[in-house]
């Protein structure tokens, strides 16, 4: 168990490590891949380099200096989170817990374009298993996605449910999915319903009834993670305060994942303030 955990390894989750690891706690930041900045060959907005630099090398410069001061940094997907009296961290190398948690996982990835999928949104499309497994019962339901994430979710459900198929929509199953999930990977021609979604079409005119079906493609975004333990989202941003506090005790997040201004040093910034209010939180309640 660490003090902290932090979601995350872009510049948000980084300077935020920074800050948690100088002020004496252990701090473990997880991340899957190097972000957006992977994306980003020049950049020349940002602070203190004479020189042009790239998205990779400004992140790797990064994750140097965190290791440089102890911080333990795991590459590993996140794919789900609890909270009680300490926060775990579920990922695909194994369960994390800490005191504190930071949540910096970049902007939200955009949802597939399904007809159906939009207007079911709330009515039958959910994007938290945790959350809503409670409201499909003795029901079939399904699962759009292809890997770890889907498989989680899926898993998730599978105790309450009477049945869980994962549908990949044209992709290859990326994990070994157990004998009790279906899996359908037939490309997806549109969800249908009435008031709520009761079936899922697909292009080879075959077709599954079902009461719901929970969105888990590629990886959790932040609001998928935030809304896991109950905190407050507003569309893909997480709701903070200026402390960058989300209405979880020990739960903050920085950078893209608050939303406004999608840049570097804005990231960085979210990332200093989380870390320091989070560290005044733990010695407050005296867990760190
Ligand atoms: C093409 C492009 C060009 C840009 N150019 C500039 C520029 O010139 N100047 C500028 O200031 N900004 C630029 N930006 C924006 C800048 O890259 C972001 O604002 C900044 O990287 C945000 O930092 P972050 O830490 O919030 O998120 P990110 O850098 O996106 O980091 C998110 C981290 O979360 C991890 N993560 C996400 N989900 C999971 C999960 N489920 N499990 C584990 N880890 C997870 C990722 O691996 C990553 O480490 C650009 C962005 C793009 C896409």
């Amino acid at each position: 168990m660490s003090d902290v955990i932090i979601i995350g390894n872009g510049p948000a989750g980084i300077s935020a490590s920074l800050y948690t690891k100088r002020a004496g706690l252990t701090t473990t930041v997880i991340g899957k891949d190097y972000g957006a900045l992977q994306k980003t060959d020049q950049i020349d907005n940002y602070y203190g380099f004479s020189e042009t630099i790239t998205g990779t090398e400004l992140l790797e410069n990064g994750l140097q200096q965190a290791k440089r001061l102890g911080v333990e940094l795991v590459s590993a997907e996140v794919l789900g989170l609890d909270y009680d009296t300490q926060f775990t961290v579920k990922t695909s190398q194994g369960d994390f817990s800490a005191a504190g948690l930071v949540l910096a996982t970049g902007a939200q990835r955009t949802a597939p374009r399904i007809p159906g999928l939009a207007e079911y949104e709330g009515k039958g499309v959910s994007y938290c298993a945790v959350c809503d497994s409670y409201f499909y019962r003795g029901k079939d339901v399904a699962v759009l996605g292809c890997c770890d994430y889907a498989l989680h979710e899926a898993m998730e459900l599978l105790p309450l449910v009477n049945s869980v198929t994962i549908v990949t929509n044209g992709e290859t199953p990326g994990v070994a999915i157990p004998s009790d999930i279906q899996v359908i990977t037939t490309p997806i021609q549109e969800f249908v319903g009435e008031d709520t979604i009761n079936r899922v079409l697909f292009q080879d005119g075959s077709q599954i009834s079902v009461a719901g079906i929970f969105i888990a493609v590629g990886v959790a975004g932040s609001s998928d993670l935030a809304r896991k333990i109950g905190a407050q989202t507003q569309g893909n941003k997480i709701m903070v305060d200026d402390t960058m506090a989300t209405n979880i005790p020990g739960f903050y997040a920085a950078g893209d994942c608050t939303g406004g201004m999608l840049q570097i040093a804005k990231a960085v910034y979210e990332g200093a303030q989380a870390g320091t209010q989070l560290v005044k939180y733990l010695r407050k309640q005296k867990k760190a």
